[in-house]
């Protein structure tokens, strides 16, 4: 419906307008009823519906009503599927319908800089591009059922240890890159409702209060069309922050910062029309809420159950698949070992923490997967709250385990290693864990481990088992995907999208993270996840993109529609791909860029573009990409712009980012002409890059005792050194080194000369 927003705006009291800038309490915004202006609900989010009961605190002290719970974004993003990325999000926004929620706090774009980050299960990756394309999808799949998002929390909350309170300093070209780039390609493909702001600062400033995130970059650049709310209690001096551009305080605060934004107004240090802005865009999003309020609205529980079962399998990865241990013969003795078979850990810890509407019992599933033929028995092993072993229960374990013919042990990390609020401060499962793979792995040669974490581990244990299935925290049909996937019921199909390191030390971040005090300074720079891995040339435990299958596939035909291109140009990449097994199965085939040489230092590659086709056996498909200059740009920071460097570029496809198997070079021509300026400083190197220019400077180096290399050699400097030297010497140099035949005099004039030239 059309409104006049203005003129609503128009008859809006000072205290009204500021009113409506708090909630009214932790989940609604206020309603001004003499005005028409409705109030409505926000609640978690992100990958189920966290709507409380009792509208009190917002920790989940209070019972919530029961929604579907979908796998954590940890797990949705290995799926690599944007299609059903969207039909999780038009599930959600249905059950947000259902439930009369407006606006859903999610999906988190936040980069996954460190696997310790407690937080992690609830972002998608540490890939900027991967992250954005499952935020946007998410975002418009719950957008086109007429229910809001939050993308959040923004920016560079990438740690959970002192979150409120501490600064994330990082530089320009890591934030453009990195942190911001994941945000970026969401909010710009999918227009979120709304942005949440982080509780942290960011190089100095409260992302609550930072004008250039939350104004220049966001609104401006990106042009982001709805409101900033802030990360509940993430708000330090409101008035600063609605003048930065935070529209709306979470949860209220009762009266006070609306208080302080009419003594900013009344003061003269906020301009009543910058209240009048930030009003706008919130009266936008809330009209928009109630226009596409659905009456009556309804969910299907069991559709919703079983599109969170098909989610599940499809986001699970196969890391390890010896001597194809998987899948189970649905026949013979199985024994299933591990506390985490009875109590799955399916859901991650916090604001995200939802009360299920049913939730498959692991055993359940298995028992009923794997048919007559088959009997199961358990052995519970180990205690999940706490980390010391039970001689008792690992005996029972390992003596069910020898008389069996396969042993499924359960692992991983039980809810008080991982949460939000807090890091982890190493990457091992509990020790009770250990010893039972290893007490199992002495008495059986058939194991297969599956595991249910939010974020990377360690695994120490690695090479006594055959097989190990990653099941994140898979959503509440986790067990049903579990036991399709080892029964072969359904074939693997996630990839990583995030590194796991052999061991924690190997981490880019390590050194750095969490930071000292309330300072945490990204000093690894770019190098974040795979981009340091395979710069650095360091083997992870397995690398970003790796996931097995039932079937194999083969990559074939690699074309790219042009190899030399202007960097306004897109080009076209197609690549085969061909399902050479017996059985059906999904590829993830993944495109990186190389850039050959570069005057700044880039990663080894970066991927930038995807995509999953599904094959029957001896089926081939072609997937296409399209690639635009941001492709093959980083990001200048003196031009504060993206920036294309003229030279080669390798178009590699591959399986993982550590398995590459095709690859083509394309020319890029970039549109940037960078007019040189030279100073007594700029080397010598500097200018002979400019063929123009050559003769001018070479009138300085005659001068100098590197006109002649035979004298220098005699001096026992090989002529390369010397070119090297030369290379390098600031112009300067060329005048101390010429015993007094080149005046400073001379040096200017020749300088002068140099700069005009380069404008030819
Ligand atoms: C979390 C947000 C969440 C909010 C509301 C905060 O503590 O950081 O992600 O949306 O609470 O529950």
């Amino acid at each position: 419906m059309k409104r006049d927003l203005k003129g609503i705006i128009a008859e809006m009291t000072l205290e009204e307008k500021a009113g409506l800038c708090s909630g009214l309490d932790f989940w609604n915004t206020k309603g001004i009823e003499r005005l028409g202006i409705p109030s409505i609900m926000m609640t978690d989010g992100p990958h189920g519906l966290r709507k409380q009961r009792a509208s009190a605190d917002h920790l989940g002290l209070f019972d919530s009503v029961p929604a579907t719970c979908f796998p954590s974004a940890a797990g949705l993003a290995t799926s690599w599927d944007r299609d059903l990325l969207r039909k999780v999000g038009v599930a959600l926004g249905e059950e947000c319908q259902a439930e009369e929620v407006g606006v859903l706090l999610g999906p988190g774009a936040n980069i996954k800089r460190s696997p310790l980050c407690g937080r992690n299960f609830e972002y998608f990756s540490e890939d900027p591009y991967l992250s954005s394309q499952m935020a946007a999808e998410h975002i418009q799949g719950v957008q086109s059922q007429g229910v809001g998002t939050s993308l959040k929390h923004f920016a560079a909350n990438n740690q959970e240890h002192r979150r409120m309170s501490t600064n994330a300093v990082v530089d320009e070209r890591t934030l453009r890159e990195i942190y911001l780039a994941s945000f970026e390609g969401a909010v710009k493909q999918g227009q979120p409702w709304t942005v949440m702001c982080a509780y942290n600062k960011l190089n100095g400033e409260f992302c609550a209060e930072n004008e250039r995130l939350l104004t220049d970059i966001l609104k401006e650049e990106w042009g982001h069309e709805g409101f900033v709310v802030s990360d509940w209690g993430a708000v330090n001096e409101r008035a600063d922050g609605l003048k930065a551009g935070l529209e709306l305080e979470m949860p209220s605060s009762a009266g006070t910062g609306d208080q302080k934004i009419i003594d900013a107004v009344r003061s003269g240090r906020l301009s009543e029309e910058n209240l009048n802005v930030a009003v706008e865009r919130l009266l936008r999003v809330i009209f928009k809420a109630v226009d596409y309020k659905k009456l009556d609205a309804t969910y299907d529980v069991e559709e919703h159950h079983r599109l969170a079962r098909e989610v599940a399998r499809e986001s699970m990865v196969l890391l390890k698949n010896e001597n194809n241990i998987l899948p189970l013969a649905k026949e013979g003795r199985i024994a299933v070992v591990g506390a985490l078979a009875k109590q799955p850990r399916y859901q991650g810890g916090g604001s995200s923490h939802i009360k299920p509407t049913k939730l498959d019992d692991i055993i359940e599933e298995l028992t009923k997967s794997a048919g007559s033929q088959a009997t199961i028995t358990y052995a519970k092993g180990y205690d999940l709250d706490s980390d010391a072993s039970d001689s008792a229960q690992i005996e029972e374990a390992a003596r069910i385990a020898g008389g069996s013919d396969v042993v499924v042990i359960f692992a991983g990390l039980p809810e008080r290693y991982e949460s939000e609020g807090f890091d982890r401060t190493h990457l091992r499962i509990p020790d009770n864990q250990i010893k039972v793979i290893e007490a199992v792995g002495a008495v059986q040669s058939r194991v297969v481990v599956v595991l249910s974490n939010g974020a990377p581990i360690e695994m120490s244990w690695l090479s006594s088992v055959n097989g190990v299935l990653e099941a994140y925290l898979g959503g509440q049909a986790m067990g049903g995907a579990i036991a399709d996937l080892l029964f072969g019921d359904a074939n693997p199909c996630g990839k990583l999208a995030e590194t796991f390191p052999v061991q924690l030390s190997d981490n880019p971040s390590y050194l750095f993270f969490p930071g000292d005090g309330d300072t945490v300074t990204y000093n690894e720079g770019i190098y974040v996840g795979y981009r340091y891995y395979d710069t650095k040339k360091l083997r992870p435990l397995f690398p970003f993109g790796h996931g097995l299958s039932y079937t194999s596939f083969e990559y074939s035909d690699l074309t790219v529609n042009q190899t030399h291109i202007k960097d306004s140009d897109e080009i076209i990449v197609s690549v085969k791909v061909k399902n050479c097994g017996t059985l059906a199965g999904k590829e993830i085939v993944q495109l990186y860029v190389r850039d050959v040489a570069s005057r700044v230092s880039r990663p080894d590659k970066e991927l930038k573009g995807f995509g999953k086709v599904s094959l029957e056996p001896g089926e081939e498909k072609q997937v296409t990409f399209t690639l635009d200059k941001r492709t093959f740009a980083y990001y200048h920071v003196g031009l504060q712009d993206w920036v294309v460097e003229t030279g080669d570029f390798e178009v590699l496809v591959g399986k993982s980012s550590a398995d590459i198997v095709l690859k083509e070079t394309v020319h890029v021509i970039s549109s940037l002409v960078i007019q040189p300026t030279f100073t007594r400083n700029s080397t010598v190197g500097d200018v002979l890059e400019h063929p123009q220019l050559v003769p001018v400077i070479m009138e300085l180096v005659k001068h100098s005792p590197f006109s002649s290399p035979a004298d220098v050699e005699g001096d026992g400097l090989s002529s390369e050194m010397m070119a090297a030297f030369l290379k390098y010497l600031p112009i300067r140099g060329l005048a101390a080194f010429s015993g007094g035949a080149l005046t400073e005099d001379m040096l200017d004039k020749v300088i002068l000369n140099l700069n005009k030239k380069s404008l030819v």
